[in-house]
């Protein structure tokens, strides 16, 4: 690839006055902004960065890097830790500015554009008394949470995020628009829930929505020391919960604190205020827990509870891997592995999955994780530069110690940038040959090869 082509003025200008939006590059006053992603490690400088305002700006752009001959990455809301949303010497196609959403509050649809949030999302269906599973944080994107399947508070009693989605406007690599739904393309659809941003540009996207309005949710945290017991409870309760409630239990550090450890739990439950009460019981009653934080909120106002343990700009490395069970002996290495941490915004979580999450079949949609189980992520977060050798080597060392519980099945939007292909075999799972099957036909040449990419030739890279 050259970044010869985009130096072309005249190209360049006949561009940029096609597009609804703005084109950027270096020197203009808006670049600089544009071009940085949540993550702070990632500082890269595109060629050519297409604000885009809709699908027509946005296949105008991909027409544009192809005929260049530039690398595309695509910027929804700028949330891979891995970075794949912007890149040197390429055309970064650029969501940020489509914020457009309707509801429709009779057939309890949405369809937004692509570079909505979730906080934006959540506040538009919010009015309407409804929702749909986001990310357990509202600053993520919707388009690429939902393309890499899409965890959530939600997921229990409504599935993954993908598994709501009902149509995508899809900008393909020759630039054509298609709207993509079950019946019009079965197996592009398939694809798209779960298979990331290789097969096109998702303008927008449609969801289904359900009714809620509020969640009995929050926090309870308990004494570092307490930690063993509390997660071997963790293990316990979570054999039978309802599908509306969903826990994830964590080894945090206790807000604004660098000193003080705790072990948490962090409690959505979408049922009614009486049986949130009953179910949540046990919870409250366990152990002497510092503080219990519970009670009825806005679901929307759920979806921010652990937003400022991500700030935006801070620096992130982050692994995950679903684990065969909890038990007691990664449990103890677990509590080991934290007292060493060396950022107190790190955390070791345990993500339940269970309910209607693990109701749908491996190979219903791209995403094949539908065990009951729990997903161990270790979200490293600092902000001193100075601290980054250790923080990564921290983090390393911890999957490393780790790994011989994990389940071979890897979170697919938690993959970083430095993991290897066998991570996005293991993120595909049994969908992997689908999948390529899938590229091959819609994009054969893999000009969306900027992601946790599914390589036409069958190659993971
Ligand atoms: C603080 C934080 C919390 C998170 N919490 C969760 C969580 O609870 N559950 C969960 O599942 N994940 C979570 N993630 C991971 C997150 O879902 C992924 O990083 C996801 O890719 C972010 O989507 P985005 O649009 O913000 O990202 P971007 O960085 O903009 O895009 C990431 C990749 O997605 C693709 N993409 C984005 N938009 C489009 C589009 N419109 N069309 C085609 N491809 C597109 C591209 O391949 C791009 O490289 C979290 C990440 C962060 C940083």
């Amino acid at each position: 690839m050259t970044t010869v082509a985009v130096l072309d003025v005249e190209r360049v200008t006949a561009f940029s006055g096609s597009l609804s939006g703005a084109v950027l590059q270096s020197g203009d006053e808006r670049y600089e902004l544009a071009r940085l992603v949540h993550n702070g490690l990632v500082d890269r400088r595109p060629a050519l960065i297409a604000v885009c305002r809709g699908a027509a700006d946005v296949a105008a752009a991909v027409r544009f890097a192809r005929e260049a001959e530039l690398e595309i990455s695509v910027r929804g809301g700028g949330h891979s830790v891995a970075g794949r949303s912007v890149s040197d010497g390429s055309v970064m196609i650029d969501l940020a500015e489509m914020k457009g959403m309707y509801v429709d509050p009779r057939a309890q649809t949405i369809r937004a554009q692509g570079g909505v949030l979730w906080s934006e999302f959540n506040r538009e269906t919010a009015v309407h008394g409804l929702a749909v599973t986001g990310g357990a944080i509202s600053t993520t994107g919707i388009a690429g949470l939902t393309l890499g399947g899409g965890l959530g508070w939600l997921m229990g009693i409504h599935g993954l995020a993908a598994d709501n989605l009902l149509s995508v406007e899809l900008v393909n690599a020759d630039g054509e628009v298609l709207d993509v739904t079950a019946e019009s393309d079965p197996d592009l659809f398939w694809a798209l829930r779960g298979g990331g941003g290789n097969f096109g540009v998702a303008a927008s996207l449609e969801y289904r929505l359900h009714p809620l309005r509020e969640v009995t949710g929050g926090l309870i945290a308990h004494p570092f020391e307490a930690a063993k017991d509390v997660l071997r409870f963790h293990r316990e309760f979570t054999q039978s919960v309802p599908d509306e409630l969903t826990v994830f239990a964590g080894l945090v550090y206790a807000p604004g604190s660098t000193e003080v450890r705790l072990v948490a739990l962090v409690v959505c439950h979408a049922g009614s205020a009486e049986q949130a009460e009953k179910d949540l019981a046990p919870l409250r009653d366990f152990g002497s827990p510092l503080v219990v934080d519970v009670g009825p909120m806005p679901y929307p106002v759920m979806n921010t509870l652990l937003d400022d343990g991500f700030p935006r700009g801070a620096l992130n490395y982050w692994k995950s891997s679903f684990v065969g069970s909890l038990d007691d002996e990664l449990i103890d290495l677990a509590i080991e592995r934290f007292e060493t941490t060396p950022s107190p915004l790190n955390a070791i979580l345990f993500e339940h999955f269970h309910g209607a999450v693990t109701r749908v079949g491996v190979s219903d949609t791209a995403v094949p994780h539908r065990e009951q189980g729990y997903n161990l992520f270790l979200p490293s977060v600092w902000v001193d530069p100075a601290d980054t050798e250790a923080n990564v080597a921290w983090t390393r060392e911890t999957f490393d110690r780790l790994s011989p519980h994990f389940a071979g099945r890897r979170w697919l939007n938690y993959l970083g940038d430095d993991d290897a292909s066998d991570a996005i075999r293991e993120a595909y799972g049994p969908n992997y040959d689908r999948l390529v099957e899938v590229k091959r036909k819609h994009d054969p040449e893999n000009v969306f090869h900027l992601n946790h990419n599914i390589d036409p030739r069958g190659a993971a890279t």
